[in-house]
């Protein structure tokens, strides 16, 4: 149990560009050093290749995390990590080369403009159900991971 206390939140993280491997267990680091947050749940990283565009494969995982912070706080950190990755990409513009994402918190649904909880294309993507059913079973349904199993995605 943490000291924190708070709820429990999942996120999604993702690279694709330079060494995504490095940029996903770094960003992990960074998020379990966040004085406000509590690091609960890790899964393994996953490759995945792109959905609806082309270029490099992916690196993805889910963390589970028990913080105090509201949602909004929650992804103006997570913005903040996002940006500090972002310092590497070469031009203007370029594909960030870290992209972070608030699936769940608690059993929160939030409808604002600039979040939404839960992350409305989760359902969609095995490459953030499958790292999530291997940390949190009860979240994902057979019936979820059965509708993206057309999806290559793979255990690094
Ligand atoms: P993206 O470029 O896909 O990382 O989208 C980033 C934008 O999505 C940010 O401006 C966020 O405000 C917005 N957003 C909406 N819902 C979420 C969420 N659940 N997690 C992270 N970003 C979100």
């Amino acid at each position: 149990m943490s000291a924190l206390g708070g709820v429990f939140a999942y996120i999604g993280l993702g690279a694709n560009l330079g060494d995504p491997c490095t940029a996903v267990r770094q960003a992990i680091q960074v998020i379990a050093a966040l004085p406000q947050i509590s690091l609960t749940r890790r899964s393994s990283l996953y490759g995945s290749a792109p959905l609806d565009a082309g270029g490099d494969d992916y690196v993805n995982a889910v963390v589970e995390v028990q913080t105090p912070l509201s949602p909004h706080a929650l992804l103006a950190a997570l913005q903040t990590i996002e940006n500090a990755a972002g310092r590497a990409r070469p031009y203007r513009n370029a594909p960030r080369t870290l992209d972070l994402d608030i699936l769940l918190y608690d059993q929160l649904e939030l409808n604002d403009v600039d979040l939404v909880i839960p992350h409305p294309r989760m359902e969609q993507r095995a490459f953030v159900l499958r790292p999530l059913a291997e940390i949190a079973s009860a979240l994902v349904s057979a019936q979820q991971l059965q509708a993206v199993a057309d999806q290559l995605v793979w255990v690094l």
